[in-house]
């Protein structure tokens, strides 16, 4: 089994990735940072985006497992003690994968096309004043939106910055992407939907600017400032994320756990 490890950089991260490879040895895992079939995040949500980056090229061909060293993260689900536990699993159990949906732009700027892939989200916020653009769904006008910005998530990215944004959380059996709306102008001349919207797998939608309109696009935990973006199409991807699961957790008990103190009554 071919392994990489990447984790937050903190001491705590440092050493937990060091006490990984010791017990990866131990059962003859493999190293290799460029073509991994397991990558091991060690740190927080952040952290397994991170790797989700560094690996998105090769993402049909790696499943990540998530070790958390501070609280409970959405793609983290080990805890810092429990890497003997987790390597035993690792070496004895055979594997069982979970998919996840991931959303794909095709952003059209002056200086040409780029594609990305988030995990968590895309975002595009106006930098100066309000966003100003036009969203169409299926190639069809759907409104002219006006405010701060739009986020557009994928299912388990639904309880980031899409849930802070008052969108609905998606569990990610639904091939899906959501687009939220941060702070629209919302008045007798401006109107937009006002509440988030989700699209299947075939739809898509495009987020058309103003013209030299300065703008932050954000991939996840990377941001990028442009003023030369025409449009972004976003879509479903056809590629999903994997992750190794050795024990079960369901989605829903991982938003119950992160958000909801459910006291025993
Ligand atoms: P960060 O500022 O450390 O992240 C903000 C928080 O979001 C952290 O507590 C992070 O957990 C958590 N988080 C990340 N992915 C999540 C998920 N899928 N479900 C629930 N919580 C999640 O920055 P970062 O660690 O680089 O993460 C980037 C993410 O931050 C972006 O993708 C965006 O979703 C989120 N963000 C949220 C807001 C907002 O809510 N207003 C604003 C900007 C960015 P960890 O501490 O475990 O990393
Ligand atoms: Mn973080």
């Amino acid at each position: 089994m071919k392994y990489a490890v990447i984790d937050r950089g903190d001491s705590i991260s440092q050493s937990l990735a060091e006490q990984f490879h010791t017990l990866a040895a131990e059962r003859g895992f493999i190293r290799n940072d460029d073509a991994p079939e397991i990558v091991v995040s060690i740190g927080g949500d952040g952290t397994l985006l991170q790797a989700f980056h560094k690996y998105v090229d090769r993402i049909m061909d790696v499943a990540f497992v998530g070790v958390h060293t501070g609280h409970l993260g959405f793609y983290a689900d080990w805890q810092k003690n429990e890497l003997p536990e987790l390597v035993a699993l690792m070496a004895e159990k055979e594997l069982s994968i979970v998919r996840y949906p991931l959303a794909e732009i095709e952003v059209e700027t002056t200086e040409g096309k780029f594609h990305y892939m988030a995990l968590n989200e895309f975002t595009l916020k106006g930098v100066d004043g309000t966003l100003v653009a036009q969203i169409n769904v299926n190639d069809e006008p759907f409104e002219m939106f006006r405010g701060d910005g739009i986020v557009i998530s994928t299912p388990s990215g639904s309880t980031a910055y899409n849930k802070s944004v008052g969108g609905a959380i998606v569990h990610p059996s639904i091939s899906s992407i959501q687009i939220a709306e941060i702070a629209s102008i919302n008045n007798r001349v401006f109107r937009t939907l006002g509440s988030s919207l989700l699209l299947p797998q075939h739809h898509h939608c495009d987020i058309i600017s103003k013209k030299n309109q300065r703008m932050l696009l954000t991939i996840d935990q990377l941001s990028i400032l442009r003023s030369d973006i025409l449009s972004i199409r976003c879509n479903v991807s056809s590629r999903k994320v994997s992750f190794a699961r050795y024990r079960p957790f369901p989605f829903w008990n991982r938003v119950r756990d992160a958000f909801v103190d459910m006291h025993e009554v």
